[in-house]
């Protein structure tokens, strides 16, 4: 069976042209770039280079202010320990409600440590409540962490702004985003628009690198304590041989995704665009979810109201569908996202909500194939669901009283 796969906020494939410009350093060029033999001198080449490289494509950034990593995750539990590490005098940390775990969870780690924590809330849209923003930057904040984009919506948050105001504000407060989403996918300058961002968190394998590389955007002057110690690499802000083969893939993937980003977003969005009206239209009581707010141009949640995502993502897997759900399978039990949640989607989608997301590689075939069998999977999981059931037999104003609850009724109420 082909896959068809729509599960690009999870993960990518890896470009031919990314292999092609790793592979020699992972072949004969596999000298360690601390070493001080000539042999070394290549791959410590490449890793100067691709730092470069990166740091240019982010808006003209100094290289010495790009720290390699293994992960996005690390790179924002660098971003946030390393700054709490640095400055343990404030003891006041802002950031969002629809954070990744990587930053959600550690915000949680940092309040059970006894940091005060402020998690902003979002609408029903996933948009961030300015206003609370605003009056939650206190004179002992030490830092904001406000993704660029989610992971699971795609809604973006208005990073620009929210880092001027917080700069002029307080200018020492430390202000990092999580841009795994939309390093590769919007433009990001470090110089411009991106000028008041201290800390900037990417991937390798969101943007057709592998997996396993990572990057953190350190800004000249920002005071972040080293995670990892051990060797001198990094300058000595990471210990741990440099990983020189990913290095380079990241680098060569960035590179290609600048090239292709003025094609690729007028072709992904007309196809996920497609996809959500043809959905809209041929399945009843569907939602989209953020769908009112500013989106990366790949991302498409729907919330499908009354059955459970597991069962249509087991579905269209059947098909040879690669799609992902909203839940996360919590201690054997089905939690729904912390991120659907904050935005209260209703009791009766907060388990049906699948992501689909698109990549440079998605075709005009392959979103016609969801198009044809998703409606089909919805219409035979809703035939056995005792709330659509209940929904479709009750006049539609009631039905929809029903889609606006954000708890699940008691039994007999
Ligand atoms: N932040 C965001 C917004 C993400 O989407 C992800 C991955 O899904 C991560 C962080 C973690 O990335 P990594 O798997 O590289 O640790």
């Amino acid at each position: 069976m082909t896959v068809i796969y729509l599960d690009n906020n999870a993960t990518t494939a890896v470009a031919p042209e990314v292999v092609e410009a790793l592979m020699p350093y992972l072949t004969g060029e596999y000298f360690n770039p601390s070493s001080m033999y000539e042999a070394a001198r290549g791959p410590a080449d490449a890793v100067a280079r691709s730092r470069r490289l990166i740091a240019k494509l982010l808006g003209h950034a100094r290289a010495t202010e790009i720290l390699f990593t293994s992960c996005a995750s690390e790179s924002n539990n660098t971003a946030i320990f390393g700054t709490i590490a640095a400055n343990p005098e404030r003891r006041h940390i802002i950031t969002t409600s629809v954070e990744h775990p990587a930053v959600y969870e550690v915000g949680k780690d940092l309040e059970r440590r006894g940091i005060e924590v402020e998690f902003i809330p979002v609408d029903t849209q996933g948009r961030i409540d300015k206003t609370e923003f605003v009056r939650a930057l206190r004179p002992d904040t030490l830092m904001v962490s406000v993704m660029h984009a989610n992971n699971e919506t795609g809604v973006i948050y208005p990073v620009e702004e929210l880092s001027r105001i917080t700069k002029e504000t307080d200018p020492s407060i430390v202000f990092h985003t999580d841009a795994t989403q939309t390093v590769g996918k919007l433009p990001i300058d470090l110089r411009g628009s991106f000028a008041n961002v201290d800390l900037l968190s990417f991937s390798g394998h969101k943007l057709h690198a592998p997996k396993g590389i990572g990057a953190l955007y350190i800004r000249r002057g920002t005071r972040c304590r080293p995670f990892l110690l051990g060797g001198h690499q990094e300058d000595g802000r990471r210990a741990g041989t440099e990983n020189v083969a990913f290095i380079v893939g990241l680098a060569r993937a960035l590179e290609l995704a600048m090239e292709r980003l003025d094609a690729d977003v007028p072709r992904i969005t007309g196809m996920r665009d497609r996809l959500q009206t043809e959905l809209m239209a041929r399945i009843p009581y569907l939602e989209v979810n953020g769908g009112e707010a500013k989106r990366l141009d790949n991302t498409l949640n729907v919330a499908c109201h009354f059955i459970e995502g597991e069962g249509i993502l087991y579905q269209l897997s059947e098909h040879g569908i690669c799609a992902s759900s909203g839940s996360a399978c919590t201690s054997g039990s089905l939690e729904p996202s912390h991120v659907l949640r904050a935005m209260n989607v209703p009791f009766t989608a907060v388990h049906g909500s699948v992501r689909f997301s698109l990549s440079h590689y998605t075709t005009d075939a392959e979103i016609d194939r969801v198009i044809e069998v998703f409606p089909e999977i919805v219409a035979s999981l809703r035939r056995l669901s005792p709330y659509w059931d209940a929904a479709k037999n009750a006049p539609r104003p009631e039905a929809l009283s029903m889609m606006e609850q954000t708890e699940m009724p008691q039994a007999g109420a």
